[in-house]
């Protein structure tokens, strides 16, 4: 997943379950796992509902087992029944927990015969977690209802009842029915030729996580970008789509250099409407991608690099636990690195390592001492809490590290042969480092100990040594900026004609948290950031101005925070508005406009921000 900023999500503290290995889930996978799910759903978009049946196959792993415990969420079950071989069905006895408000309802399934399959018939709620629905208003065309999934981090339960921890993978089939004018896509190999004829039919053969189960459907068309990818998007999106990621085959083949072949065949890209939650969500064979980054020079293509650098780090190595996500992500954002690098060159990598580790370096001291750990004690965090920029922006900072100590040709090799060795596996920080001691550490003496590593991995705060990246074009920045505000460069001299998105990003980054008005306006009427179409800049540029109380910007702000559902470039505006009782009263008002063409994800986190300011009045 792409996210950008910490989330607030509020507290949700976890009562550790009797499941050491995953707090976040019910499942009981010692006793029993699911290894294939046959889904079989029908979209109901007036209704808002999937309804349908999910059928899974059970390896019984102990021999008194007496029951199948599921996890799910706001579903309604309707029957559950065991499947033997020969097809004939028998009624399970079955109980559903009361909802527990992280975890959901655990769904207890006796079964002491042990049968091969059991199948649960069921419907979704209108208000999944894990769902999205928009009528065709909320659509960039306008013409037909959407609705998309996001199931990371343990929201998969909202639409499946299954075992919703990713140290249990399946395979699964699907038969979608919907609509016959909608197409639909899932995780999986999707046919771009398929006609619209209300049936889809789709198979992920690789044993997969159930975060990585996803699903949409709305006004599709498609666009093929290179010969084993395709963007798709709403008809009138498509075209920018397909130009902005028009590098997709270049990018795939240098991934595939440096860490051997693409394992999942095909590499599609789906373009959401902007309500979508996040930046992007790396859905086998189909990522799925915010609009936000369709600026129109490739600038944000990053996004497209991390996605797909997640087909190894993440979709194919997968952290076990919540509390691992920074084997997903923060490998991922090195590997991110490494694939601009080779195909846009080191200064701009070398600039978006660098804006994260100085927004980092600026954050992290703020935060509680166990979430400054890449390996956090998973008692004191939430699934959707793990994911914060210490699993990002540490973590490939550690790997940067490693990188530099041990050499790119030794740390290449490693981190090839380490994604060889745990393919189509979920493993715990410890099967890491436990496999990073004789492969690496042990294998080079003397360029790093081990209680470095444990310091990065167990620490708090950023070790003293980690190396930043140097860049000219951003020294030069930090220079323009000191001279800017000293008075001594007016802002229409400012050197910023040429300055890319990082670069804007970078000088706005490091304005004082409250600028002098003056300056603001000065900035504005040289270089119109009013009003940008470009949502990286506009959400820092508004998020400055609101601080430094210019209320000529706010109706532009207001355009922003309800065009864009995206947490990580709305929610910072309202974090801007609340801290003055004026602006909360405004940000409630835009709130009240913007709510029903949020994702539920991003209501959660606005209703905790409004909710807090609300308190401390
Ligand atoms: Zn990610």
């Amino acid at each position: 997943m792409r996210l950008l900023s910490a989330l607030a999500f509020g507290t949700l503290m976890l009562p550790l379950a009797a499941y050491a290995n995953d707090p976040n889930s019910y499942a009981q996978p010692d006793q029993v796992r699911v290894t294939h799910l046959d889904l079989e759903l029908t979209i109901d978009f007036p209704r808002k509902q999937l309804d349908g049946q999910a059928t899974l196959k059970l390896d019984w792993k102990n021999p008194k087992a007496q029951s199948l415990v599921l996890d799910t969420r706001d579903l309604k079950i309707a029957k559950v029944e065991a499947l033997a071989a020969d097809g004939k069905t028998t009624p399970l006895k079955y109980a559903l927990a009361p909802r527990d408000k992280v975890l959901g309802s655990k769904l207890t399934i006796a079964a002491p015969k042990h049968p091969a399959q059991v199948r649960i018939v069921y419907t979704t709620s209108p208000e999944a977690s894990g769902l999205q629905w928009l009528t065709p208003a909320q659509t960039a065309d306008k013409k037909l209802p959407f609705m998309f999934s996001q199931s990371e981090s343990i929201h998969a339960r909202s639409w499946v009842p299954l075992q919703d921890s990713p140290a249990i993978r399946f395979t699964y089939d699907a038969r979608v029915t919907a609509p016959k004018d909608v197409r639909v896509v899932m995780s999986a190999i999707n046919d771009a030729k398929h006609p619209l004829d209300g049936v889809f039919a789709f198979r992920q053969p690789h044993p997969i996580p159930s975060y990585l189960l996803a699903i949409s459907a709305g006004d599709l068309a498609v666009k093929e970008t290179g010969p084993r990818s395709a963007v798709y998007a709403e008809p009138s999106v498509v075209d920018k789509a397909a130009h902005e990621f028009e590098d997709t085959e270049k990018l795939i083949a240098a991934t595939e250099t440096l860490y051997g072949p693409y394992a999942w065949d095909r590499y599609d890209i789906l373009v959401l409407p902007p309500s979508f939650p996040f930046g992007g969500m790396e859905n086998p064979n189909m990522t799925f991608a915010t609009p936000t980054v369709l600026v129109g020079d490739k600038s944000l293509v990053s996004l497209v690099s991390h996605e797909l650098a997640h087909s190894w780090s993440g979709n194919l190595v997968t952290s076990a636990a919540w509390r691992d996500i920074w084997l997903n992500e923060g490998f991922t954002t090195y590997v991110q690195g490494r694939i601009t690098e080779a195909v846009y060159g080191k200064a701009l990598a070398d600039e978006e390592a660098l804006l994260s580790a100085r927004a980092l370096q600026k954050s992290i001291g703020a935060m509680a001492a166990n979430a400054q750990k890449l390996a956090p004690d998973p008692r004191g965090i939430g699934a959707d809490d793990a994911l914060s920029d210490v699993a990002y922006d540490k973590g490939s900072w550690f790997l940067r590290t490693l990188e530099q100590r041990f050499g790119r040709d030794h740390f290449d090799a490693y981190l090839k042969g380490y994604f060889r060795h745990f393919a189509f596996q979920s493993i715990t920080t410890e099967q890491m480092l436990d496999y990073m001691r004789p492969n690496l550490i042990g294998k080079y003496p003397g360029k790093m100990s081990w209680d470095e590593v444990k310091a990065w991995v167990y620490g708090e705060g950023i070790p003293q040594d980690a190396p930043l990246p140097d860049s000219p074009r951003f020294n030069a920045i930090d220079r323009e900026r000191t001279d800017f505000l000293a008075g001594t460069l007016a802002a229409d001299k400012l050197d910023a004609k040429g300055w890319n998105t990082q670069e804007w990003m970078y000088f706005l980054d490091r304005l004082p948290d409250v600028a002098p008005l003056d300056k603001l306006q000065q900035l504005d009427a040289a270089w119109r950031l009013t009003g940008t179409p470009n949502a990286e800049i506009g959400m820092r540029w508004y998020s400055h101005a609101i601080a430094a109380g210019d209320k000529s910007v706010w109706a532009a702000a207001a355009e922003h925070m309800t065009r864009i559902g995206r947490i990580y470039l709305t929610t910072p505006l309202y974090k801007a508005f609340v801290k003055t009782p004026e602006g909360l009263a405004y940000a409630e008002q835009v709130y009240a406009e913007a709510r029903a063409g949020y994702h539920p994800l991003t209501q959660q986190v606005v209703e905790g921000i409004l909710a807090k300011a609300r308190k401390a009045k």
